[in-house]
């Protein structure tokens, strides 16, 4: 996604103004390999951006001290505006680590449900530090702005540069897939969401969560009997991997392939806590998709479908609850 989706900086005096895309993302399938001593958990994820995206709009103004002031457009009321917010810790953290102290008025429109396992708020958080990281190229240095991401949420350095990529580790250990096609999708939340917190704190009382705790894996640890669809993406690859994309990443792979490359391992505990999501499997299941799937921590739950004319003509069929937010597009291919 590099700069393309930053609007050029335009500079009237001393003030800067800029506008960014913050894409939301889809895992396509997401296993839980380990669990650090500090809690977190060791995933397996292909992470895909989506063509729905958040907006914002940045003015820069040098000043004595960094205040960073948002201004939230849609979105759920309760959304934090002040420093708590995602994208204000981040203009925050950018000015700080610069020793550059600016005003800036962040202006975000909400297009991507809150809470809803699409990486919004990280999204808006990586896409600021993209933003301000073009327009001021001198201030932080790459391995800088890669840590101050990472000091903000595990998810936030995908979004640096959003693009398919298998990532690992707790979403520090990112591949870029070269060739990775769009795929046409329907993406359906159900309300309310879930937090992230709560779905990984049921699933550790699981029996699957015990065996991870205890230091057991699951399933034999060789990454191919691990993940084995997403083992079977990348055996041709040799070396290096995100060189060689291998031609069954496409929609002719066929079902059972997609359907075994989107298991995530969280989904079973996301339907106990948010029914919604066993619902909206079925729905979009028997509407013809190819495969279903949830995404990070759910509630939300997206099929894939052969062409864009089959999204659409599903989307139609189904009958949604009116709270559901319903999305139909396409996931973004590699550059
Ligand atoms: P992930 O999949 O990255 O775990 P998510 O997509 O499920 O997260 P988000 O929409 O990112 O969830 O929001 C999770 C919580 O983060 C929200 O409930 C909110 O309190 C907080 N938050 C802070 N800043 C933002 C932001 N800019 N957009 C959305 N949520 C934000």
């Amino acid at each position: 996604m590099t700069t393309s989706d930053v609007e050029v900086w335009s500079t009237d005096g001393a003030v800067r103004t800029a506008s960014v895309r913050a894409p939301a993302k889809l895992n396509l399938g997401l296993r839980i390999v380990g669990r650090r001593p500090d809690g977190y958990h060791l995933l397996e994820s292909i992470f895909v951006p989506l063509d729905l995206a958040d907006e914002l709009t940045l003015r820069v103004e040098p000043a004595r001290r960094t205040r960073v002031l948002l201004t939230v457009e849609g979105g759920p009321p309760e959304l934090e505006t002040d420093d708590r917010n995602l994208a204000v810790r981040a203009a925050t953290a950018f000015f700080d680590s610069a020793g550059q102290p600016a005003e800036v008025q962040v202006t975000l429109t909400k297009k991507i449900p809150v809470g809803a396992g699409m990486g919004g708020g990280s999204s808006d958080a990586g896409s600021v530090l993209r933003a301000l990281a073009s327009g001021h190229p001198q201030a932080v240095s790459a391995p800088r702005l890669a840590a101050l991401a990472a000091s903000l949420g595990a998810d936030i350095p995908y979004f640096l540069d959003p693009r398919p990529a298998l990532v690992r580790g707790i979403g520090e250990q990112i591949e870029p897939i070269a060739g990775f096609p769009a795929l046409p999708v329907v993406v359906a939340t159900p309300q309310p969401p879930l937090r992230t917190a709560d779905v990984f704190r049921a699933w550790d009382g699981t029996p699957s969560g015990g065996s991870v705790r205890a230091g057991l894996a699951l399933t034999p640890a060789e990454p191919g009997r691990r993940m084995p669809s997403l083992s079977a993406l990348w055996n041709g690859g040799g070396g290096d991997r995100a060189e060689e994309p291998d031609p069954r990443v496409s929609l002719e792979a066929s079902p059972s392939d997609w359907r075994e490359l989107l298991v995530n391992d969280l989904e079973d505990t996301a339907a106990d806590l948010q029914p919604g999501v066993a619902r909206l499997r079925i729905e979009i299941e028997r509407s013809g998709a190819r495969a279903v799937g949830m995404s990070g921590s759910g509630p939300t739950v997206f099929g894939l479908f052969g062409s864009a004319e089959e999204a659409r003509a599903a989307a139609l069929r189904i009958s949604w609850d009116p709270t559901d937010h319903v999305h139909v597009g396409n996931t973004t291919s590699s550059p």
